[in-house]
């Protein structure tokens, strides 16, 4: 993982977004990091913490947690830099907002923004989705829904903004099953890295469903 002054530094032409809850980070995202930085040549991928996302009615856990659990969890990639400032603004934080800042920060780089299907299935609700279908390539990876079906989305039905496939194959891996698994007192091994196991147990997160 790069630290924030090597991102200073470095010249980045082919940045990407991965926003998420991450609460807490799990092996599917890392996955779905690596797919991103390997087949979109990526010169770095930001991974963005949300604050108090508008679209999760559960309250998040404490921000200071999920970024810490991200610094442990994407710590064997190298273009990855975790990317607190969503968790750092007051009120309802939106994937534009973080776009048109890095747009800003990064005026030569081409963006993209990587996503599971679920939330590619849901973009057209999201707040300025078509402002940020002009600033950034939107990246989708395939992703079950809840009762396990695939599809319900593609790249040729989506709506206008260009959408591009990853390939990942489907992981059934979801952040709900891994703190439904920790509150039944039941192993989260190997859905989450074992560093993140332990921060998990050690700060007494998730045992309330
Ligand atoms: P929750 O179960 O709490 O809703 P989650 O597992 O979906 O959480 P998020 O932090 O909301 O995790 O996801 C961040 C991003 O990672 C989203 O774009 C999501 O679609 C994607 N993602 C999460 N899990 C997977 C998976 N198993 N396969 C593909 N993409 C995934």
């Amino acid at each position: 993982m790069a630290s924030s002054g090597d991102s200073k530094t470095q010249v980045v032409t082919r940045l990407g977004m991965l926003g998420g809850a991450f609460d807490p980070p799990h092996r599917a995202h890392f996955a779905l990091a690596q797919a991103a930085i390997d087949q979109l040549q990526l010169d770095q991928l930001r991974v963005i913490p949300t604050g108090q996302a508008w679209h999760k009615s559960r309250a998040l856990t404490a921000a200071e947690h999920r970024v810490a659990m991200c610094e442990l969890s994407f710590t064997g990639l190298d273009r990855a830099v975790i990317d607190r400032r969503e968790t750092l603004r007051d009120g309802a934080t939106y994937t534009f907002d973080s776009l048109l800042e890095l747009r800003a920060e990064f005026p030569a780089a081409q963006l993209f923004l990587v996503l599971g299907e679920d939330q590619a299935r849901a973009f057209t609700t999201w707040h300025r989705w078509e402002a940020i279908a002009e600033l950034a390539i939107i990246c989708v990876a395939a992703r079950a829904d809840e009762s396990g079906a695939t599809g319900g989305f593609s790249t040729q039905s989506a709506p206008t903004p260009p959408f591009k496939r990853l390939e990942l194959p489907l992981l059934p891996v979801s952040a709900t099953d891994i703190r439904q698994r920790v509150a039944s007192h039941e192993s989260v091994s190997p859905l989450v890295f074992d560093s993140v196991a332990r921060y998990i147990e050690q700060h007494h997160l998730y045992l309330t469903p």
